[in-house]
């Protein structure tokens, strides 16, 4: 049976959790022309237009037949918080009151949106927050398609050329379908247009779900966070790794089929005293050997509950030169929002509407994306 989510209100089909090829099918069932499908997204994904009213290359009797079979659902935004250095954090409402956070940074070095795949995460990694609330509900793929629609129409920027980091609150891979569905909603070309090369997916890993990413056609970028480089240590610092350990991960890079000119970006949380020695940075630089591969540091940003320190600029100096020093390609990633707790893993929402006086404590633990 289908949540509320997935149908949207009232028994009406949630369009905004349909692709093109499926509300295509719909169309046709009802004895309407299939090139609806293509208008109906360019109102909703363009111009940012859901009222059926305003959709005026309708018909108005269509606009009436379509009022009555759909909806589309739309996360209302409650609060904006907008960072000194432009940062933007948005909190959205979804249907059954849950809320997510998003992100806007502006120049990395376009415009770029972090998005959320889950409410919570059960993937529970020892430096983030969000790991510490575990996974409160899946998001379907209307709720993370559309916080890219509603931050780009918010943003005025539902024409620019954005990226897409699937970097927020939750494990893509353990929502692979309604991720993979979301990425095909946002690339169609009759809406965002989104091109998989604009888009990164980071994983801390579920090793089948990367090889079935790898038979995608819509393949995006590919960042594993792994944040470290001896099995024990990993076992610690990411639950998951007991599953899926280093080894197997490597493996499963090795495997993946790279386009040209692509490389996978290894993210490392720097975490002092546990993750961040020369010997960790030999390790990484041996662990990466022969791969097509790029690191992205992470200092990480403290935040209470976790226990974990951020290292000083020289630990981090020193360890992004050993990459360096062995050719691999390093970036140390700059603390952005911090002063509205946008940082990675500094970003907390109140809970459910709905719940009322259940404070629920939702961290973006990007800390170490999943
Ligand atoms: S770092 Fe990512 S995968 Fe790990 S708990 Fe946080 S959100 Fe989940």
């Amino acid at each position: 049976m289908k949540s509320e989510a997935e149908t949207g209100h009232g028994g009406r089909i949630d369009l905004a959790n349909l692709e093109r090829t499926e509300l295509e099918e719909l169309l046709r069932a009802r004895g309407v022309e299939p090139f609806r499908a293509a208008q109906l997204l360019r109102w909703i994904y363009k111009r940012g237009i859901t009222d059926f009213d305003r959709m005026t290359d309708l018909s108005k009797a269509l606009r009436a037949s379509f009022r009555e079979i759909f909806a589309i659902s739309t996360p209302r935004c409650v609060a904006r918080d907008r960072s000194t250095d432009g940062t933007e954090k948005f909190l959205l409402e979804l249907s059954d009151g849950r809320r997510v956070e998003s992100v806007y940074i502006p120049d990395t070095p376009g415009w770029t949106f972090c998005v959320s795949t889950q409410v919570g995460c059960a993937m529970k990694c020892g430096f983030c927050l969000t790991g510490k609330m575990g996974l409160v509900r899946n998001l379907t793929a209307a709720e993370i398609a559309a916080q890219v629609r509603v931050l780009a129409a918010e943003l005025g920027l539902l024409d620019a050329r954005f990226t897409v980091v699937l970097m927020g609150m939750g494990e893509p891979l353990h929502n692979y379908d309604q991720t993979m569905k979301a990425l095909r909603i946002l690339g169609d070309p009759a809406g965002l247009a989104l091109s998989p090369r604009r888009v990164t997916l980071s994983t801390v890993c579920v090793v089948p779900g990367l090889d079935r990413l790898a038979q995608e056609p819509y393949m995006p970028n590919l960042a594993v966070s792994l944040h470290a480089t001896t099995e024990a240590q990993r076992d610690l610092l990411v639950p998951l790794n007991r599953k899926y350990t280093i080894a197997d991960i490597v493996d499963a890079c090795r495997r993946f089929p790279l386009k040209r000119r692509s490389r996978i970006t290894f993210e490392y949380v720097l975490l002092a005293g546990v993750n961040d020695s020369p010997e960790d940075a030999g390790r990484l630089v041996r662990l990466l050997a022969g791969l097509r591969a790029k690191v992205n540091l992470i200092p990480l940003n403290e935040a209470a509950g976790i226990p974990y320190h951020r290292p000083t600029d020289e630990a981090v100096n020193r360890f992004a030169q050993i990459l360096a020093d062995h050719r691999l390609t390093v970036s140390v990633r700059k603390s952005r929002g911090r002063d509205i707790r946008a940082a990675c893993g500094q970003l907390i929402v109140e809970g459910p509407a709905r719940s009322a006086g259940q404070r629920l404590a939702i961290a973006m633990g990007d800390g170490g994306p999943g």
